[in-house]
């Protein structure tokens, strides 16, 4: 019953798109700069609060309904775009989007985000798509194409989640990628776990063998930040920099990062 209750809540803020905010999380590089921000979705129901997305996008996925919730995730992701363009201390940022395997699987999907691109005039270098592992299980050729269309356009993808799904390093070679992001159930431990740190040691190896970027999610300390330093992943994001935030914190943690870089350079 508590399911039936939730797909038709979320049937209904769907439909009515006013209980769903985006918010962002900042991916930092090893010099302390702000480099851009994943976009996370939250549901703030009216009676429930604040959902977590880990228990409403299975259900939205199941029902389809991912597909206008990521339809509005895109958009209001480009808009953002679009506004941070205007400005000089924004222009330079990325936006991660986390897209489905239902929406990817969509027959317009290449034109849909084109069109969102297109309308808000955004620059495809500053957009990044999230992918997982778990998306590539059936239709590999048919992603492998529109990844290859996107990527046409300047639209960069991040392998999501990485070493956490059916990793074949088959595909790894075929997919147009610009990113691994290694996953946090590896980052969390990676101090203090031998294996934890043998595998985000070698998921940053490959990332430079097959020469793509990484990045470590779920850093949540010095140490950890340190360590992956160390093993040459220089770009990270997690609760040590920032948590998500909704978009006034967001830009109020830009303007402080930019006053801490100006006051560093003018001493
Ligand atoms: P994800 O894409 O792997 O996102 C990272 C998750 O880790 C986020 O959880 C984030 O809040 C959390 N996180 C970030 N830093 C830390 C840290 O230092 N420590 C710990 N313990 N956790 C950290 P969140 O926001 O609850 O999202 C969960 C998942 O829901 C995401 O995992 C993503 O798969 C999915 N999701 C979120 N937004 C969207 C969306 O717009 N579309 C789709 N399709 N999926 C989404
Ligand atoms: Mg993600
Ligand atoms: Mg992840």
């Amino acid at each position: 019953m508590a399911r039936v209750a939730m797909e038709s809540d979320l049937r209904r803020a769907v439909s009515e798109q006013e209980q769903f905010l985006l918010y962002y999380q900042a991916q930092i590089d090893s010099s302390g700069h702000l480099i851009g921000a994943e976009a996370l979705v939250r549901w703030q129901h009216p009676e429930r609060g604040m959902v977590s997305p880990a228990e409403f996008i299975p259900l939205a996925e199941e029902t389809g309904l991912i597909l206008p919730l990521g339809h509005w995730v895109l958009t209001t992701a480009c808009q953002q775009l679009a506004t941070w363009a205007a400005h000089p201390e924004t222009a330079h940022l990325t936006v991660a989007v986390n897209v489905s395997a239902r929406q990817f699987s969509l027959p317009n999907f290449v034109e849909e985000v084109l069109a969102l691109v297109d309308y808000f005039g955004v620059n495809t270098a500053n957009l990044k798509l999230e992918i997982t592992e778990s998306m590539l299980l059936d239709n590999v050729d048919d992603i492998i194409a529109k990844m290859i269309a996107l990527k046409a356009r300047g639209i960069n993808f991040s392998l999501d989640d990485f070493g956490t799904g059916y990793s074949s390093l088959s595909y790894l070679k075929r997919l147009p990628l610009y990113q691994l992001k290694i996953d946090q159930s590896f980052v969390r431990d990676v101090l203090t776990d031998p294996n934890d740190a043998a595998i985000a040691k070698t998921i940053v190896a490959l990332s430079q063998s097959m020469g793509l970027a990484v990045i470590a999610e779920g850093v949540e300390t010095e140490g950890q930040r340190d360590f992956l330093a160390l093993q040459g992943c220089h770009n990270y994001q997690g609760y040590f920099f920032s948590r998500p935030l909704p978009i006034e914190q967001f830009e109020a943690f830009v303007s402080s990062m930019h006053s801490t870089n100006e006051t560093r350079l003018r001493h």
